[in-house]
């Protein structure tokens, strides 16, 4: 059986005193709660700038909070000023990291070619990608948001080996719900993770397709998680807005 994640996407927000002061709060309303984290997973993503101060904070304190990186380079070391490896980021313990955000594709931009590249250098590293797809308010209007996401995710990881495919975890965020309020229906979230999983499963068998972990992102909040969560092939989220809130956060994933 998949463990649900609740992962907390922070884009440019926290400085690295503000996210261990956050890791603190997250970490200290959980133990208030007798929160189970053998029940569900919960993982930060932290700018780089952070992730040292929170790796410091979570191995001291023992927390059993996961965390990963936004993005990372496709290359592996040397003349790339600027990048982050993924040996570096891997080195920081990470578990994770969110590959082709629509953001990332927007405004830098990262193409499949890139986004492949980048999901077999976290894998190389060890490490999970969370692979973000999901359909533009375009795609939807034309009604092709299934296939248009279903795309996205065979066009990236059709090279990939079974055992490569099953360390990976999808997140469907429709760009028209990211930071507008305006969340997926459930039965739309759950079209989008059943046609995704059952495409893997064409390509990967159902061994793979039944353990890849699928979340929902896109004006995540305490008010509709439940409901989301209902759905069969949605195993988490992946959240904005309400992830810079620790006490908006516990409560998702107490409700996961
Ligand atoms: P919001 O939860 O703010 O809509 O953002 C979703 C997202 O982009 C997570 O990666």
């Amino acid at each position: 059986k998949r463990i649900p994640l609740v992962a907390g996407n922070w884009k440019m927000n926290f400085d690295h005193l503000e996210a261990t002061y956050f890791v603190q709060k997250l970490a200290w309303l959980l133990r208030d709660a007798h929160f189970d984290f053998k029940r569900c997973e919960i993982a930060l993503f932290p700018s780089f700038t952070s992730l040292r101060s929170v790796q410091v904070l979570i191995e001291a304190d023992h927390l059993r909070i996961s965390y990963g990186a936004q993005s990372v380079s496709v290359t592996t070391q040397g003349a790339f000023t600027g990048d982050v490896s993924a040996d570096m980021i891997a080195h920081l313990g990470c578990s994770y990291v969110i590959v082709g955000h629509s953001e990332r594709r927007k405004y830098h931009p990262e193409d499949d070619a890139n986004i492949v590249d980048q999901v077999r250098a976290v894998l190389a590293a060890g490490m999970q990608p969370i692979l973000c797809v999901g359909e533009s308010f375009e795609e939807r209007r034309q009604g092709i948001e299934l296939d248009f996401a279903v795309g996205q995710v065979r066009d990236v990881t059709r090279d990939l080996s079974d055992e490569e495919a099953a360390r990976l975890i999808v997140a469907y965020e429709p760009v028209w719900a990211i930071g507008t309020g305006m969340v997926a229906t459930p039965q739309s979230a759950q079209d989008a993770s059943q046609a995704i999983r059952e495409d893997l499963k064409a390509t990967f068998g159902e061994k793979v397709s039944e353990s890849v972990r699928i979340l929902y992102g896109g004006s995540v909040t305490s008010k509709n998680a439940e409901e989301l969560i209902q759905q069969p092939d949605v195993d988490g989220f992946l959240i904005g807005g309400a992830a810079l809130n620790a006490d908006e956060l516990s409560k998702i994933a107490r409700i996961v």
